[in-house]
Formats: structure tokens, C-alpha cells, sequence
């Protein structure tokens, strides 16, 4: 990691690991306020679209778990930091699985049967299984991809009896337009179909709800986010602010 640091980038170095530093601070007054431990919620950086430097700066301030979701710009990261932990949290067409079970620790958003198997048969046996989320289309909109709800309970079982995957629990984006009262509802839909999962035979109910980003982290957690996926309140604002794929 040390050569994705020169000297003259110390102040990079220091304003990104001040708004590390912000961000725990909302995640830990957002759990004080929800009653809940900060140790229960996981920040997850998303540093798509941003260089290899700025994800090394951010594991200098600490750092360890990063969110990708174009794999071509991912897996140069991915190769050059291999001690971070890789989420890929991007839409999964069938052709790019082997990627990404080969270079990935996490995966928020499988949502179908055949892209499970996939990544199942092409994890490698080296590594441990591969912990994913499943994506669920609450609204209904054309443009977001995710399982309907009526098909999750097949969808998660399918995931159980695969021995190279690890089911962790439910991922879901909630609509760009819509306001903190409608992403709270959003949220807690989404809480809802975790609770209703039977709980898996051996490892007990699924408790991990990946919700949460810049804008909305404080609602996310007071609505039983474990993971808040955070970019530009990390990193900055990218190319298309608000962009999300
Ligand atoms: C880009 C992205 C994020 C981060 O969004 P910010 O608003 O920058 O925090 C979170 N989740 C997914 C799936 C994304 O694509």
C-alpha cells in the first residue's frame, strides 16, 4: 500500500480521513439516537470511480472494507490492495460472475437463482465463501434491478443449499426522488422481509440489512442498517453526482 502514497499527498491523506472520521462520528450518534451499539453497523467506503490513491489513503486513515461497482475499474484496485476487503455492489450480468467470485469478499445485490449458481460453481476453493446480499425491488421501478419480494423466499433458500456462498441478508436502493419520510417507510419495508425469512436451520435468522447511503445514513440506521454504504461524503462528489452505477 505504502507506493499508492507519495509525500505530496498528505492533504488528500488528511481530508479524506477527516471525513472518515465524520462519517463514523454520524454513524455513532445515528446508533446512540436509534439505541443501538455502533459495533453493529459496518461503514462500507464506495470508491467507485475513484483512483487506487484515494483508496490507499483512506486504508492509511484506517480503512478496510470498499464498495466497487464497474469491475473494470475495480479489479486494478482489487490486484494492487489486496489486504481491503472487496464488495462489489454494481448490477451482476451473468458473463462478468467469474470475475467477480474470483476477486470479491461481498456482493450486495444477487437477485437471481442462475447468477447464485454462478457464483457459486466459480468461487475458487482457496477462498472463504462468498458473503452475499440479496437485492430487492421494493417499488417496482423498471430501472433498479433486485428479486420481487414474492420470489425472495425461494430466491434465499436457493442461496442456502449452496456450500460456496454465504447468505448475509438484504440489500435495496430506495428512489433518488424519494424524500427521508418515504425512505424510512422504504427502509422499514425492507426490515420487514428480513424478519419474515424462516431462520436457516444451523446459523439462525439472517441479520444483516445493507441500506444507507450518503444522504440517508442516519435513517438507514434508525431503521436497523448493518452495513451504510458511503461515497462521496468519503471521497468527494464523482463525475455524476448522485450517480449510482
Ligand atoms: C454509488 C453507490 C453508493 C454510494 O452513494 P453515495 O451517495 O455517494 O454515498 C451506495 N450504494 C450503491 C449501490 C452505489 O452504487
Amino acid at each position: 500500500m505504502r507506493q499508492w502514497l507519495s509525500p505530496s499527498s498528505d492533504d488528500v491523506i488528511s481530508l479524506i480521513s477527516e471525513n472518515l472520521q465524520q462519517v463514523q462520528t454520524r454513524i455513532h450518534e445515528a446508533c446512540l439516537v436509534a439505541n443501538r451499539s455502533p459495533s453493529d453497523v459496518q461503514l462500507l467506503a464506495v470508491s467507485k470511480t475513484k483512483p487506487i490513491e484515494d483508496v490507499a489513503r483512506a486504508m492509511a486513515a484506517g480503512q478496510r472494507h470498499f464498495g466497487e461497482n464497474y469491475l473494470q475499474d475495480a479489479i486494478p484496485k482489487v490486484l494492487a490492495l489486496p489486504d481491503a476487503c472487496w464488495h462489489f455492489i454494481g448490477q451482476i450480468q451473468s458473463n462478468k460472475t467469474r470475475d467477480i467470485a474470483t476477486h470479491f469478499d461481498f456482493v450486495h445485490g444477487v437477485a437471481s437463482e442462475k447468477v447464485a449458481t454462478r457464483l457459486n460453481a466459480q468461487r475458487p476453493d482457496d477462498k472463504l465463501p462468498l458473503r452475499v446480499f440479496v437485492q430487492i425491488n421494493l417499488v417496482d421501478e423498471a430501472t433498479k434491478s433486485g428479486v420481487e419480494p414474492k420470489a425472495l423466499p425461494a430466491l434465499v433458500d436457493h442461496i442456502q443449499q449452496l456450500s460456496r456462498l454465504e447468505f448475509m441478508g438484504l440489500m435495496a436502493i430506495p428512489p433518488q426522488s424519494f424524500g427521508q419520510q418515504a425512505r424510512r417507510d422504504f427502509f422499514i419495508g425492507l426490515r420487514q422481509l428480513l424478519e419474515q425469512l424462516p431462520a436457516h436451520p444451523e446459523t439462525g435468522p439472517a441479520k444483516n440489512l445493507s441500506m444507507g447511503m450518503s444522504d440517508d445514513l442516519e435513517t438507514a440506521i434508525a431503521c436497523g442498517a448493518t452495513w451504510v454504504r458511503i461515497g462521496s461524503a468519503i471521497f468527494g462528489a464523482r463525475r455524476t453526482p448522485g450517480e449510482t452505477i
